[in-house]
């Protein structure tokens, strides 16, 4: 844990291993890249050298920050593994690469991505929603990219599926530049033990 309770040390970022339709989107990782070296906070990733996932990376290290990238041995070579990085961790699984993402981290940042993006935002959610977690999540609404899930998940709370404390478990913030800020008035995190693979 970080000595100050509420400062996050290390931040893990899920986003696109695409860049998307427009430069917004990578400029805003490579935003936020720099933001985490400016702040002495170090970024958690996926590893890869390419899309939104390569542009954080390359943005925190031209800044003096810290990378730690954690990616399965199959997707070395389709990720293009960023050989730059301060760490690299090649471990056996996509469940190792998650659960070791979350373990090494203090919070979580979503910026635009895809399925696999999807897929790690909603299992940090869910894992919190089960009270495994109390690692702050925050979504990145860039461009209004994911305008359209935050509507899904309000449609999924109107219709009784999803209780409002849940739904509220997932932060949002409109540009990057105003995620560190978000991160700061978060309560803190309590400690937790490593969530064991079933
Ligand atoms: P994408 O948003 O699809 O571009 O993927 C972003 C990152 O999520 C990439 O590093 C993918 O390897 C990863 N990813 C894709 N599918 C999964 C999955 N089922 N579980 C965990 N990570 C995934």
């Amino acid at each position: 844990m970080p000595s100050d309770p509420r400062r996050i040390s290390a931040l893990c970022v899920y986003c696109g291993s695409n860049a998307g339709d427009d430069r917004v989107f990578v400029e805003a990782a490579a935003t936020l890249g720099r933001d985490a070296a400016e702040r002495g906070v170090r970024i958690v990733y996926g590893g890869g050298s390419i899309g939104l996932m390569g542009a954080v990376a390359d943005a925190a290290l031209a800044g003096g920050g810290e990378v730690h990238g954690i990616i399965p041995n199959h997707l070395a070579r389709r990720e293009i593994q960023n050989t730059e990085v301060t760490r690299m961790e090649v471990v056996e699984s996509m469940h190792h690469r998650k659960m070791r993402m979350f373990d090494e981290s203090d919070a979580f940042a979503i910026l635009p991505g895809g399925l696999g993006t999807l897929d790690e935002t909603f299992e940090m959610l869910t894992w919190r929603q089960l009270g495994l977690h109390d690692k702050p999540v925050v979504l990145v609404n860039v461009a209004d990219y994911w305008t359209p899930l935050l509507e899904a998940i309000g449609q999924m709370v109107r219709r009784g599926f999803v209780r409002p404390k849940h739904a509220g478990l997932l932060s949002v913030v409109g540009r990057v530049e105003d995620l560190f800020p978000a991160l700061e008035l978060t309560p803190p995190p309590r400690p937790t033990d490593s969530i064991r693979l079933a």
